[in-house]
């Protein structure tokens, strides 16, 4: 029920973009078709709840993402392609299939993406691993590249890009903008908590870029904080405030 609310809220935010095609699948409509997949596992949902508390120490919060990005991570890759091999178990010989194509990329976006990275890696320890760092012009407010630094031959792999909070969209965007200049072609985006704002952003600007997230809030912030949410990923889980 807390997920339809969710689609309710979404729907109610963008004129009627959203429209909900399963509960958990979601087909955002509008001018360009994105799907929204909201992992509403119960497991992911209490342990969420744990992680917006505020009184969820750094340790714990760290711990709880770990175990969180595991099973979103689940999510993302449902759809990977695989091909059959040839393997001798100990009985006889079979074609079992395995991940077809390149290692896939994860790529994290600076800072707080390394917080998830690090569980989606336990979960795909073959996979290249990439970083974007941006940062935000105060003049501006726009998103300035610091660092970049991902994978060869990024057109062949699934790209998973990586952050906690998908708010306003525009690091997420901009992040994305980089990683298609960089060549790549099938980008998948993986995130705890999104915000309605942030879903529309990026469906305006990536509509071929599904998301996958534990959870949609209610809205941003007037200072681009999701509501609820749960604070500053980066500083829950580096304890830097
Ligand atoms: N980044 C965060 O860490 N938290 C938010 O709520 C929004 C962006």
């Amino acid at each position: 029920m807390a997920i339809l609310t969710s689609v309710e809220a979404m729907v109610h935010c963008h004129g009627g973009n959203f429209a909900p095609v399963l509960v958990r699948k979601i087909l955002v409509t509008g001018p360009n078709l994105m799907t929204l997949t909201i992992v509403d596992h119960p497991l992911v949902r209490h342990k969420l709840s744990l992680m917006r508390d505020k009184a969820t120490p750094t340790n714990q919060f760290r711990q709880l993402l770990r175990e969180i990005s595991h099973l979103i991570a689940y999510e993302v890759t449902r759809d990977l392609p695989l091909e059959l091999c040839d393997i001798e178990t100990p009985m006889r010989s079979m074609q079992a299939p395995v991940l077809a194509g390149k290692k896939l990329a994860l790529v994290s976006i600076l800072r707080a993406g390394n917080g998830l990275l690090d569980g989606v890696l336990e979960l795909i320890p073959s996979a290249r691993v990439g970083f974007v760092g941006l940062y935000r012009d105060e003049k501006t407010l726009k998103p300035v590249q610091y660092y970049f630094k991902v994978p060869d031959d990024l057109q062949n792999r699934v790209v998973i890009a990586v952050d906690p909070m998908l708010a306003t969209g525009n690091s997420s965007v901009a992040a994305i903008d980089l990683l298609k200049q960089a060549g790549a072609r099938n980008i998948k985006f993986l995130c705890l908590l999104a915000a309605p704002e942030g879903i529309a952003r990026m469906q305006e600007a990536h509509p071929d870029v599904d998301i996958t997230t534990a959870a949609v809030d209610e809205c941003i912030s007037d200072i681009g904080y999701i509501l609820p949410g749960l604070g500053d990923a980066g500083d829950r889980m580096f304890g830097t405030k």
